[in-house]
Order: structure tokens, then C-alpha cells, then sequence
């Protein structure tokens, strides 16, 4: 039974009060740093004086709180107390408070720089000053300067996702599904869609181009995050995309480039055309924009000095839109060799996108697609797959593009797999994040490297991303952008990039951050006896298992979570308790599965009283992190 134990003293305080700054207690001490922190952030997005503003003090909390993942405990093992949370949150103040009050300057040291050109550089020094990166090498650390040492890691630079939409959100509410959803006012999309921009960010991606969205949502993003106001990357958008008209009609070149130059004038930095059908669970082919359509509205975009993405899901659509000048041709298979040798002399860069029809298969069921839409789905992929090997081989520029919609966001970079199974090398997939898509969007000479006047977008990765592209793909570690650290999940610190930061929204997610709290949560109603918030933390039928060493003996047993409650409940003496936990790892299996393990230690009247390891296997239902299962072994403390 678990009524002996204790949950934790402070412990959940304290990750309360910095993770909410702007509430009671230590709040408004955190809530000042943070003002402080993002002061510096601002100044460097030319926002100066507006740092101050509401939700900087809760972004902070934000970063503090995030910085969970700690797996660590190696060197803190034996102090339950001093949780490794609290440890992580004060470096995270500490680096905030002394990075714009010392030093605009930050040196970021890493056991190896690696970036598209092929360069590598072991045991190297990034200086960034401000938001850019001032020098590149293996010089000391300027006098000064802020240092960010990385260890073992590697340095990459920030990546692009040229094909998102961003703004295309689903909060998993029951009864229904990412398709089809009530329409809601923009600002509320904006505001929701943080998420997506923030599940990016953790993958790594710095920028986005992002390719169609409703009521100038992903304008209102964009400019939010160059604000500084909302945290996400970079985003160059294309706001609504212009299609054929249902039911078609006759070809109206004229229109194209009314519209064209329509979304040019209210804020499109892209101008996104549909030229033939196919998205979600449909692969049709069928080209739905004329050669002349499509030209007219490249013409238009161009004359005005905007680029052109143009979407097409078979060979004739894609051999249209290269003619027709597009800068970048979205999907597509089939390619023949003379569409091929236009796009390579041209320059045209080519996102097929394979990865997006991967998510749709496996994701088939929150969006209940037919079961008969999978294996055409599983073939485009298949002739996906081969154009793009055709297409690299001959020499097309092609660009990592996700096509991220809904639950895909974090999942953003997956695409480079795809690439080197169509025979990039892993450096070559990296160009397809970095180099390429960064001279497409016109960027060559700020984004996508690692070179004094660029923007320090620096990911750092635990492996040689030289050697396997998954580095790059899951074992991204810590993230700046524009010279502030947006992610930060080394061992011990802090974790992803939080969440209800300046929207205050409260938006659950699968950070290691809200897994902590949702156990911690847990422990605390446990521990003060409030039975009817235990129940609630609990996912129904969930199980608990018990193996206890009782004077060298163990004692297993398990009880449904019905049952254990009822127990609980029964006790007619019940005495508060805490229980801290330490050495505390996370591991989010997907945006619904989690696991939690932890050292714990029950404590009554300031006695520990029993220890042991705490394992939780959490499940996402109806929005919110439930506790499923509970496993924990328990031993007196000697
Ligand atoms: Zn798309």
C-alpha cells in the first residue's frame, strides 16, 4: 500500500513557482529574471523596450520548467532532496540572468561543428554576438564572453523545413478528429497553433516556409515570432493558396494573377499554388491548373520579386508548373527524364515531401481514413521515393519538406531518412535542411551555415550526424535560434521549449516537462490525501504493482487502481506524507504514450521512511496525461 509514503517537501513548489512565474512565492523573483532574460531576446529581434511585456515572466517559467528531461541523477544520485529539477531550473535562471546583464556575446563550445559544406571542425568555439554569429573555429572563448559548453555534442546548423502548416491544429478533443473540426476565429488558431511552432523548434528547425493557411493565421505567427512574442522559428508564408475553383470552369489565366498578386499585397512572402488535387488520405493525380495558369500566376509573383511553390501530386502537374518557372514543385512521382534535366538546368527545387504520406498511414486512425486509402497511400510513397532517387541522382536541388500538419509536428525532419534511402549521404540530406533550402528562399548568405554574419541557428546533436542521419533526426539535444536558447535537453538541464508561455494557455503536450508534472501532481494529492484528484489522475483500469522488501523478503503485489483507491480511502488514519523524487528520466514514446521513472523517498514529519523506484507508464487521453500504470519497489531506508 502506498499509504506510507511521502510525497515530496518544496519539491512540487518550487517547480510551481518558477514554471508559473507571475503566481505567489518566489513568482515575482522569477517573473523579474525572466523580464531580465527576454529583455536581451528582444533587443536582438529589433523589439527593444517591449520586453517587458506580459508573458515574458511565464516564457521563462517556461524555460526553467522545461528542463526536465533530467535523466541524469549520475552525480546527484543520493539527494533526493535537492531534486535535480530545482538544479536544472536555477541554471536555467542563472544562464538567463547572466546572459544580457554580462554579456551579449556567447561562446558555444562543442566537441565538433559539422554543417553542409562538409567542413568539420573538432573541439570547436561558436562566439555569437547578439543574434549572429561572430566567428567560427578553435580559438579560446573571448574574455566576456557568456560560454555554453555543449561537451561531447555536435553543432549543426538550424534547419529549414521548406513545406509546413503551421496553423493546421488539432487539440485531440473526444469525438473528434484533426479534419472537420468547428471552425474557429483566426486569433484562436494563432494562438493554439504556438504548439505546432514549438514542436518544431524541438526538432531543430529553425525556419520554416510554410504553404497554405486560412485567415492570415500564419501571417499573424510569423510576424508574432519575429516579435518575439510567441516562440517558434522563423516563418516565411505563403498565407491561402490559390486552387482551381470547385467544379472548375473554363481556364482563367487572369484570375491567377489577380490572385497572386492579391496575396502578395496583403503580407505573403510565398505565393503557394494548388496545381492539381491530392492531400491527406487522396493521392489523385489529376492536374487541376493549366500551363497557362500556373505561368500567369509565377509571372505575376515574380514581377513583384516573390517566389512561387507550386503543388502537384502527378508528373503532368509537376512538368507544368517546372515550365512554368515555379521556384519549388511540392509532391509529385512519375518524373520523366526531360521534366528532370529542365529542373536541374533551371534551378528549380524540388520537396517531395515522402515523409507526409508515412504520418498519414500511421496516423490513418485519428483521422479515420478508409482502410482501402492506405495501400494507394504506401504506393505514392514507394514512387515518391524513386523520382526522388532519380531526381537527386541527376542532380535536381531537392529540399527537405515535411508537409506538416496536426499531430506531424515534431516529426518535422524525419523526411531526411527518406533522402538517404534515395541515396543522399547523411551530409547531403543535411544540405537538403540547410544549404538548399536556404538559397531557395533567398537566405544563402544568413541562413542554413555556420559562418561569421549568419544567423546563430545552431542545433547541437549527441552523435556525428557524418556518420548516421538519424543524429539528426532524434538525437537533437539543444537548440538556439537567433542567438537565445529556444530548447535546451542535455542531460540534467532543462527540455524542450515549454508550453502556455505568453498565451498563458495552458496547452498540454508530450514534453518530458508535463509528464514531471503530471506524476508530481500526482504525488502531492496522494501524499495530502486528496483521494478524489488521485482518481482523477488516473487513467480508468489503470494498475498498480507493488513489490516491497520487507526485512529481506519481498512481498509482490498489484490491485487494480479501483481497488488500491478504495484501500486508500478506507484508512482511518491517515497522516500527510511526501515523497521526492530524483534521478528522475522521461521517455515520450509518442504524443500518446509516456513513461516516468524515478528514485523516490517517503518522508513523514520530516523522517524518511522507505525508498525505492517509482515507474509510470502514462497514456494522452481526451487531451490530458492520465497515469496508467504505477509500478514502484519499495525498501526501509537504512
Ligand atoms: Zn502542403
Amino acid at each position: 500500500m502506498r499509504m506510507g509514503r511521502v510525497g515530496r517537501v518544496g519539491r512540487a513548489g518550487q517547480v510551481g513557482q518558477v514554471g508559473q512565474a507571475g503566481q505567489a512565492g518566489q513568482a515575482g523573483q522569477a517573473g523579474h529574471v525572466g523580464r531580465v532574460g527576454q529583455a536581451g531576446r528582444a533587443g536582438r529581434a529589433s523589439q527593444a523596450g517591449q520586453a517587458s511585456r506580459a508573458g515574458r515572466a511565464g516564457r521563462v517559467g517556461q524555460v526553467g520548467r522545461v528542463g526536465q528531461e533530467a535523466r541524469g541523477g549520475q552525480a546527484w544520485g543520493d539527494r533526493a532532496w535537492s531534486s535535480r529539477v530545482r538544479v536544472g531550473l536555477s541554471c536555467a535562471l542563472l544562464l538567463l540572468l547572466a546572459g544580457p546583464a554580462s554579456a551579449a556575446t556567447k561562446a558555444i563550445r562543442a566537441a565538433l561543428v559539422v554543417d553542409a559544406s562538409g567542413r568539420a571542425i573538432p573541439n570547436a568555439v561558436i562566439v555569437v554576438d547578439k543574434d549572429r554569429i561572430v566567428s567560427v573555429g578553435t580559438s579560446p572563448p573571448p574574455a566576456g564572453a557568456e560560454v555554453i559548453d555543449l561537451g561531447r555534442f555536435t553543432v549543426v546548423p538550424g534547419f529549414i523545413d521548406a513545406h509546413t502548416h503551421m496553423t493546421y491544429y488539432w487539440d485531440r478533443a473526444p469525438g473528434t478528429r484533426p479534419l472537420g473540426q468547428p471552425r474557429r476565429p483566426g486569433g484562436v488558431t494563432t494562438v493554439l497553433a504556438a504548439e505546432n511552432a514549438r514542436l518544431t523548434l524541438e526538432t531543430g528547425v529553425t525556419t520554416v516556409r510554410d504553404l497554405g493557411a486560412s485567415n492570415e493565421v500564419d501571417y499573424a505567427m510569423r510576424d508574432l515570432i519575429n516579435m518575439g512574442k510567441m516562440i517558434g522559428p522563423r516563418m516565411l508564408v505563403a498565407g491561402q493558396g490559390l486552387s482551381a475553383p470547385r467544379g472548375g470552369g473554363a481556364p482563367n489565366p487572369q484570375s491567377y494573377r489577380e490572385q497572386a498578386e492579391a496575396r502578395i499585397a496583403a503580407g505573403s512572402d510565398w505565393v503557394k499554388v494548388y496545381g492539381s488535387r491530392g492531400s491527406y488520405q487522396s493521392v489523385d493525380t489529376t492536374q487541376t491548373l493549366t500551363f497557362d495558369e500556373m505561368k500567369a500566376a509565377v509571372d505575376a509573383a515574380h514581377a513583384k520579386n516573390h517566389p512561387v511553390a507550386i503543388h502537384s501530386y502527378g508528373p503532368s502537374g509537376v512538368k507544368d508548373a517546372v515550365r512554368a518557372g515555379a521556384d519549388s514543385v511540392e509532391h509529385g512521382i512519375d518524373l520523366d527524364d526531360e521534366t528532370i534535366a529542365e529542373m536541374v538546368k533551371r534551378g528549380t527545387v524540388w520537396v517531395p515531401t515522402i515523409d507526409h504520406n508515412r504520418y498519414y498511414v500511421e496516423a490513418k486512425d485519428e483521422f479515420g481514413f478508409a482502410p482501402e486509402t492506405i495501400s494507394p497511400l504506401q504506393a505514392y510513397i514507394e514512387k515518391n521515393l524513386e523520382s526522388t532517387r532519380r531526381a537527386f541522382k541527376a542532380g535536381v536541388k531537392i529540399a527537405m519538406g515535411s508537409d506538416a500538419v496536426y499531430t506531424m509536428f515534431g516529426q518535422n525532419t524525419r523526411e531526411l531518412a527518406w533522402f538517404v534511402k534515395a541515396g543522399m549521404t547523411p551530409a547531403q540530406a543535411l544540405a537538403s535542411a540547410t544549404t538548399i533550402p536556404a538559397a531557395m528562399l533567398g537566405r544563402e548568405r544568413d541562413l542554413g551555415a555556420i559562418a561569421p554574419g549568419y544567423f546563430a541557428d545552431l542545433v547541437a546533436v549527441d552523435g556525428d550526424p557524418r556518420a548516421d542521419v538519424d543524429v539528426l533526426i532524434s538525437k537533437v539535444r539543444w537548440v538556439m535560434k537567433a542567438g537565445d536558447v529556444v530548447v535546451d535537453r542535455r542531460p540534467g538541464r532543462s527540455g524542450g521549449t515549454g508550453r502556455s508561455d505568453a498565451a498563458g494557455g495552458g496547452v498540454d503536450d508530450g514534453a518530458p516537462a508535463t509528464i514531471q508534472r503530471v506524476v508530481e501532481a500526482f504525488l502531492l494529492h496522494l501524499g495530502d490525501h486528496e483521494w478524489d484528484k488521485v482518481a482523477a489522475d488516473l487513467a480508468p483500469k489503470a494498475i498498480v504493482i507493488i513489490a516491497r522488501d520487507r526485512g529481506g523478503e519481498w512481498t509482490n503485489s498489484y490491485q487494480t487502481g479501483d481497488e488500491w483507491l478504495a484501500a486508500l480511502r478506507r484508512n482511518p488514519n491517515p497522516t500527510t506524507f511526501r515523497e521526492p523524487i530524483s534521478n528522475v528520466a522521461v521517455t515520450i514514446d509518442s504524443d500518446r504514450l509516456a513513461y516516468l521513472r524515478a528514485d523516490f523517498q517517503v518522508v513523514r514529519d520530516g523522517q524518511p521512511q522507505s525508498k525505492g523506484v517509482d515507474q509510470f507508464t502514462l497514456v494522452r487521453e481526451g487531451g490530458a496525461w492520465k497515469i496508467a500504470a504505477v509500478a514502484y519497489t519499495s525498501m526501509p531506508v537504512r
